[in-house]
């Protein structure tokens, strides 16, 4: 019987030091609903301040735009087969190096893209049953985020590469196959362009976005294959503030 009682009570003090040691390591919970919903992003951490507090926050109603300046935009990307990972977010496609995006001759590395579930951003009010998002750094750790509306319509070849593997639970699969993701960047289409922040938690206020005015399509069984993962991953519009929105071709 004493040694029920010993045995038991080391199994509290260890429980215990675990669980102290989890709270250490492990970020705050962030999600789409429930306590760790977009609302309480800003009070789950300190560094997650600027998600409340930020002036400069995305996404936003992409409308009231004035003419830009036409800055160019170039890719130079190659197809590669990526790693692609279920997150616990999203679906996300890292790239490998040296696919590089310049926009008003500032160069730019692609890092990964990823998917929102309903749209993010909307135009003119509207939203999209899906927006990718390319996400690209420079030297300086400034981001480039390419935002590109997905609509229902013919099926998408570049998508069906990602969703062969993705997992269906979080973990990481490699594509079976090269993937041109220059194939979902809708060029030639005007683009908006505005100042804003990561759409998902710490919501740092470093990027320059370009959403395209052109939509491209993905069939609404790749939409709703996406969906089932991920019914709701899309952060609410954030107030514009002081900032303009730009429209440039
Ligand atoms: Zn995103």
């Amino acid at each position: 019987m004493r040694t029920m009682i010993r045995r038991a009570g080391i199994a509290i003090v260890a429980a215990a030091l675990a669980s102290v040691a989890l709270a250490d390591e492990t970020h705050p919970h962030w999600a789409y609903d429930g306590e760790g919903a977009p609302e309480r992003w800003g009070t789950l951490s300190q560094d997650f301040a600027a998600c409340s507090k930020g002036h400069q926050q995305s996404p936003v109603n992409l409308t009231n735009a004035h003419a830009g300046q036409d800055v160019p935009l170039t890719l130079d990307w190659k197809p590669f087969a990526p790693m692609v990972h279920n997150n616990g977010h999203t679906i996300q496609a890292s790239a490998i190096a040296g696919n590089t995006t310049t926009l008003a001759g500032r160069t730019y590395t692609l890092q990964q893209m990823h998917f929102h579930h309903p749209s993010e951003h909307t135009i003119d009010g509207k939203a999209t049953p899906m927006e990718a998002h390319f996400v690209n750094q420079a030297a300086d750790g400034k981001l480039l985020v390419l935002g590109v509306m997905i609509e229902e319509g013919a099926p998408n070849a570049e998508i069906a590469k990602l969703w062969d593997v993705a997992p269906q639970t979080t973990g990481d699969a490699k594509a079976n196959a090269d993937i041109d993701f220059s194939k979902l960047i809708p060029l030639g289409s005007k683009f908006y362009r505005y100042a804003g922040s990561l759409t998902t938690p710490p919501c740092s206020e470093i990027v320059d976005w370009i959403v395209f005015s052109k939509s491209v399509t993905a069939s609404r069984d790749q939409i709703e294959a996406f969906a089932k993962l991920y019914p709701t991953n899309n952060r609410p519009l954030q107030a514009l503030h002081d900032r303009t929105i730009s429209i440039e071709r």
